[in-house]
């Protein structure tokens, strides 16, 4: 069944825009819920950053560590557990995940709770967590320092053209790195926008059939043929509210965000991962098993080879950063 509603949009907050994924649409939910005396359900990276795990959340200043997309499978423990806990002591409750994630959240309550609130994310599939350990171990030996912090969708080049940003700490010279690495330079991303090292399940999605979320988020990918006044390069998510519940809690932000409607099979033309799970490459097969025995280097050789941009590419797109970071400028200054 088709979304009640679809937009385009994003929060007027500039600040908070800049370090989500796309338009802070998660955000401006979370803000509100918890001043409402809420708690929120997201994801975060451990403090060591080899894993990524759900936090329950209950102040706006919380919100910080679940901004953003963390690109590998996040560890639930003991969360559902705890909503069912919220719930019942009558709390309301946002919970932030992956639709499979919440298709299991939803078997687990095995009954409806009206102040249970669910945002997923239109999700192409989720990387095994033992490849992140593995780069991530790989990096820190190559910057000879260990990773404290990492932003998967760092917008500093642009929303479109996003990036890695790692910073190391080298404890023994008391100094901090920091690395920008544009996600076709990446070999990490490669292997993930590659479809090499999904969950079995990401390629035959259950939440691609049925979709229990009140209210679905994703990157406006295609943006410019549908409506480029909503591009000015910062983000802007694709909001598709699926429930009557979803259309109340999207009425009560509506204020705090530049939107504007748009049909539905405009909204996800570009985004397939709504509605068709990724097809199974056949690189798929022996890239766990390589996994194992292969050191990191010798993996990112065979499954991560670098695109290859052609010199007409590149100037075009040399352009296009540089006209998107004149006017993200010019409208940092205007505000
Ligand atoms: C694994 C994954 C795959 C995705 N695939 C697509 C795609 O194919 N097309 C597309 O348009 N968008 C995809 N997205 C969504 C997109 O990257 C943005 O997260 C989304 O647009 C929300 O952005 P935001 O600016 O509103 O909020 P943000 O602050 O960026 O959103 C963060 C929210 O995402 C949740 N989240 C972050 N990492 C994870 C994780 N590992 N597991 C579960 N939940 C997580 C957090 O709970 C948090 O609530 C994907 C996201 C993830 C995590
Ligand atoms: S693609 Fe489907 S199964 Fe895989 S993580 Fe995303 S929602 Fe879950």
């Amino acid at each position: 069944m088709n979304p009640i509603k679809i937009y385009a949009g994003y929060s007027l907050n500039q600040n908070v825009r800049l370090s989500s994924s796309s338009g802070a649409i998660f955000s401006v939910i979370a803000e509100n819920i918890i001043s409402c005396g809420g708690a929120v359900y997201g994801v975060r990276m451990s403090e060591d950053c080899y894993s990524a795990e759900f936090m329950r959340v209950t102040d706006i200043d919380g919100l910080v560590q679940l901004r953003g997309s963390k690109y590998l499978q996040a560890k639930v423990g003991n969360t559902y557990k705890q909503v069912r806990d919220d719930l019942l002591m009558g709390n309301v409750v946002l919970f932030s995940g992956t639709g499979c994630q919440i298709y299991g959240l939803k078997n687990f309550l095995g009954k409806e709770y009206d102040g249970l609130f669910c945002i997923d994310v239109i999700c192409h599939g989720t990387p095994s967590p033992a490849l992140w350990k593995k780069y991530v171990e790989y990096q820190e030996m190559k910057n000879g320092g260990k990773l404290k912090n990492i932003n998967f969708r760092c917008k500093d080049d642009s929303w479109m053209d996003s990036g890695m940003k790692e910073v190391f700490d080298d404890t023994s010279q008391g100094k901090t790195k920091q690395l920008y690495i544009s996600k076709d330079k990446d070999s990490y991303m490669q292997m993930f926008l590659r479809d090499y090292c999904l969950r079995p399940s990401c390629y035959d999605c259950v939440a691609k059939k049925i979709k229990m979320a009140d209210l679905t988020i994703a990157d406006f990918w295609g943006i410019d043929d549908v409506a480029p006044e909503m591009n000015d390069g910062n983000g802007t998510s694709l909001i598709l509210i699926r429930t009557v519940n979803g259309m109340m809690v999207f009425e009560s932000i509506r204020s705090k965000l530049k939107l504007k409607e748009v049909a539905y099979e405009n909204g996800v033309r570009s985004n397939p991962a709504e509605y068709r799970s990724c097809p199974r490459p056949p690189q798929r097969d022996t890239f766990f098993g390589d996994m194992e025995t292969m050191a990191f280097e010798e993996l990112e050789k065979k499954y991560a080879s670098p695109i290859r941009e052609t010199f007409k590419q590149l100037i075009k797109r040399k352009i296009k950063n540089t006209i998107k970071l004149v006017i993200r400028i010019i409208s940092r200054g205007r505000e």
